[in-house]
């Protein structure tokens, strides 16, 4: 654990991240997050957060070193999609019992379990996950990690993230850790060129990334590593050759961003593919990057010839749907890069932001909603559940973007909801993928079932019939008109 400490204070204090350079020494040396109690944690440990971080590497097996739900309650909770391998998304733990526990047997059944996935599956690398308990009993996941890899000739890749180290958030930064300190730079490519570039903390949700690789296709700009999304292992372990990177969710690999620029003279800059403009942004900065870093200066000129073309593709489609949007006011529950792409992405055809929530957005997240909104009265940091519904049912928003965990107060405000977090079902990156989401904000604002929804349920809208009150006989004749008599008087003071 002490090695785990360090790594944590070191990935705390990120020069890179906003919020760290704001804070006083003793700040810093405090952290971002509050430690979370074993077993309490609901999801959302450090060990969820570096498993959403590597499982989409999709050739890999992901060995969880752990009793049995801490797999449960990690697999496959997002909605990243795979072009080839399955073997990512198949549930591999020890499943460690009390008695392995109190017979000292964590280890060895950790090895065993690598050996069997090797020789059933024979993948090119096993990422081992320690948690909470292995980590309060003291397996050193390390060790047995080294030993295997050596034994069986393949990497076996120790992921030190236990549930108790902290919040999602740090686990993400652990799985970043581990990928410098094991995989990264482990393979040398034969095939390394001026136009290779890293796309960092992109999670190929829904396959969206596949809305944006072909464009890059087109420049000629080769994806070296997308780092998750539908990653393979022999290119995460390349990726040191990369010219560029692009950081896609800032708050999750900044430190992989930073300590790649340091290591091998990556420079790296942060975008989004979310919108019109933030995309072509981001193709323009590509390209300015790689042409610092010794590629054709053509390719800027290509560049501004593709965006063109395709702004112009993106906005006739729009076109349909700025007369049925424009003026509909949007709720965004979301946080991170996402609170200010979206923004920008919405504005661009005339929809009005009520408001939207800035909780996981870095400072610079926050400076970039508040350039686009004009002011910073329309950020709210965390709505309580309670002032969401209040806000739904007095009709102050059309429709609410967030995650599913916010669905039902929507739903119960009787509001269009739409989920633009991990579970989504449709991408929304790149210049079809904002024609997408715009076409499911206006299916889901349009839907009439919610004119449906907000009528009078039809029990309510009986004519009051004016009965005399039936006698208190015993009985359940009795029972039955009295009921009905009480469901009357109460139509009598019923809206209808
Ligand atoms: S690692 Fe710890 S906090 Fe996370 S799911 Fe397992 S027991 Fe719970």
């Amino acid at each position: 654990m002490t090695s785990l400490s360090a790594k944590i204070q070191d990935v705390f204090d990120e020069p890179a991240c906003d919020k760290n350079r704001g804070k006083d020494a003793k700040a810093r040396k405090e952290g971002c997050s509050k430690p979370l109690t074993p077993g309490a944690a609901a999801g959302g440990c450090a060990f969820d957060g570096a498993k959403i971080v590597l499982q989409p590497i999709t050739d890999v097996a992901h060995l969880v070193h752990a009793p049995l739900a801490c797999e449960g309650n990690s697999w496959d909770n997002r909605g990243a999609a795979s072009s080839g391998p399955t073997l990512w998304r198949t549930s591999f733990t020890t499943d460690l019992t009390e008695l392995d526990v109190v017979m000292g047997q964590g280890e060895r059944k950790l090895f065993k379990a690598i050996r069997e996935i090797k020789e059933a599956y024979a993948p090119p690398a096993i990422f081992v996950y320690s948690t909470c308990v292995t980590a309060l009993i003291g397996d050193d996941i390390e060790a047995v990690c080294k030993r295997a890899g050596e034994k069986f000739g393949l990497a076996v890749v120790p992921v030190n993230a236990p549930g108790l180290a902290g919040s999602k958030n740090l686990g993400n930064k652990l799985a970043a850790e581990a990928l410098l300190e094991h995989v990264i730079g482990t393979v040398e490519p034969d095939d390394a060129g001026p136009y290779d570039i890293n796309i960092l903390g992109e999670f190929n949700l829904s396959g969206e990334f596949w809305l944006v690789k072909p464009l890059l296709d087109r420049l000629g700009i080769r994806v070296r590593a997308c780092i998750p999304g539908d990653a393979r292992y022999l290119d995460v372990a390349s990726a040191h050759r990369a010219r560029a990177a692009m950081v896609v969710c800032s708050t999750a690999l900044i430190n992989l961003a930073r300590k790649m620029e340091e290591r091998w003279d990556i420079p790296f800059f942060e975008g989004s593919f979310y919108g019109i403009t933030d995309t072509s942004e981001a193709l323009r900065n590509i390209a300015e990057l790689l042409v610092k870093k010794g590629a054709d200066p053509e390719i800027l000129a290509r560049t501004e010839a593709l965006i063109a073309e395709q702004e112009a593709i993106a906005w006739k489609k729009l076109e349909a749907y700025r007369r049925r949007l424009q003026g509909k006011r949007v709720l965004l529950n979301t946080g991170g890069v996402k609170s200010w792409s979206v923004v920008h992405a919405l504005m661009e055809i005339g929809i009005e932001i009520v408001g939207t929530s800035v909780k996981k957005s870095t400072l610079e997240d926050k400076e970039r909603i508040k350039q686009i909104l004009k002011d910073d009265n329309h950020m709210f940091e965390q709505m309580a559940a309670r002032d969401l519904y209040a806000m739904l049912s007095e009709h102050k928003a059309d429709i609410m973007l967030s995650g599913g965990r916010t669905q039902f107060i929507a739903l119960k405000a009787k509001t269009p909801w739409l989920d633009i977090n991990q579970e989504r079902q449709h991408p929304y990156a790149g210049y079809d993928g904002m024609v997408e989401l715009v076409r499911q904000i206006d299916l889901a604002i349009h839907n009439p079932i919610w004119s449906q929804v907000r009528e009078p349920a039809p029990w309510d809208c009986q004519p009051a019939v004016k009965d005399e009150p039936p006698s208190t006989t015993s009985g359940t004749a009795s029972l039955h008109a009295l009921k009905k008599f009480a469901g009357t008087m109460a139509d009598d003071f019923g809206e209808c």
